[in-house]
C-alpha cells in the first residue's frame, strides 16, 4: 500500500478495493482451514459437500458468490454467508483505511491488523477459540511494524503489548476470586497482547475502553431482550476485536482531541 502513495487516487482506490477483496478471500480460507490443522495451499480450494474443485472463474471474491445465487456450480449446495460477509468487510475495512490514514505505513499496519482481528473474530464465532497461530505471529508482526520510521518506537509496541496482555492477563486472574467464575481466557489475553503490538500503549487502551464500553451496552442489550441470563458467559473476543479496529483507525485523533 506504501507504493500506492506514487498512484493518483483514481488507480489508488480500485486497486485497492480489489486487493482487498482478494485478502478477504485468503481470509476465508485461513477461517475455514487453519482450526482443521489443514493447509490453507494444498488442495485447492473445493466445494465441501461433492468435492469438486472450484474453478478460478467461480472463485472470484463477492462476484462468484452472486453470478452462482449462493450455490455450488455442481451440486447446489449452499455457500456460506461468511464466504461473501468476510470479503465485503475486507473491503469495507480497506476503504475505511484508505479514507482515514492513506496509502502510507500507518496505513499499512491498520490494514494488517483489522484483516487479523476479521479472522479472528469469525473463526472465535465458527470455532469458540482465538487462535494462537494468528495472535502469536500476530505479535511478532505488530512489533516489526515498529521498526519503522524511528527504530525507538518498538518499545512502544513491546509496551503496549505488556500492557494489553497485563490487563487481561490481570482480569482472568481476579475473576474466579472476585466473581466466582472465569472472566476471560488465555485467548483474549494474547488477542489484547496482540494489538498492543500493533497500536501501542495509548492507543491499546482506546482499544480496550471502546470494547469494555461496546461489551457493555451489547451484553445489556442481550440480557434486556432475555437473549442471555445474568452471569452467563458472554465472549469477549468479539468486542476486543471491534475496539481494536475502531482504535486502529481512530485512536490517534480520539487520543489528541481528549488530551487537545
Ligand atoms: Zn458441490
Amino acid at each position: 500500500m506504501t507504493a500506492l502513495s506514487a498512484l493518483p487516487p483514481v488507480i489508488t482506490w480500485p486497486l485497492a478495493m480489489v486487493l482487498a477483496a482478494v485478502f478477504g478471500s485468503f481470509l476465508n480460507v485461513c477461517i475455514s482451514r487453519l482450526p482443521h490443522g489443514e493447509s490453507i495451499v494444498a488442495p485447492p480450494s473445493h466445494c465441501p459437500r461433492c468435492g469438486v474443485p472450484i474453478r478460478a472463474y467461480d472463485n472470484i471474491p463477492l462476484v462468484s458468490f452472486a453470478v452462482l445465487g449462493g450455490r455450488c456450480r455442481a451440486c447446489r449446495a449452499p455457500i456460506s454467508w461468511r464466504y461473501p460477509l468476510v470479503e465485503s468487510l475486507a473491503v469495507v475495512a480497506g476503504a475505511l483505511v484508505l479514507w482515514q490514514l492513506g496509502p502510507t505505513w500507518d496505513g499499512l499496519r491498520a490494514f494488517v491488523l483489522v484483516l487479523a482481528l476479521i479472522a479472528i473474530t469469525f473463526t472465535d464465532l465458527e470455532h469458540q477459540m482465538i487462535p494462537d497461530w494468528i495472535t502469536l505471529p500476530g505479535i511478532l508482526a505488530g512489533l516489526a511494524f515498529q521498526l519503522y520510521p524511528s527504530p525507538w518506537a518498538v518499545l512502544d509496541g513491546l509496551l503496549g503489548c505488556l500492557l494489553g496482555g497485563g490487563i487481561f492477563y490481570l482480569i482472568a486472574w481476579l475473576s474466579p476470586k472476585v466473581f466466582g467464575q472465569e472472566g476471560m481466557g488465555g485467548g483474549d489475553i494474547k488477542l489484547a497482547a496482540m494489538m498492543g503490538a500493533f497500536l501501542g500503549w495509548k492507543v491499546v487502551l482506546v482499544a480496550i475502553y471502546v470494547a469494555v464500553l461496546v461489551g457493555g451496552i451489547g451484553g445489556g442489550l442481550l440480557l434486556l431482550l432475555g437473549l442471555r441470563r445474568f452471569g452467563q458467559h458472554l465472549a469477549f473476543g468479539p468486542f476486543l476485536a471491534l475496539g481494536g479496529v475502531a482504535a486502529a483507525l481512530w485512536g490517534r485523533p480520539f487520543l489528541s482531541w481528549y488530551f487537545g
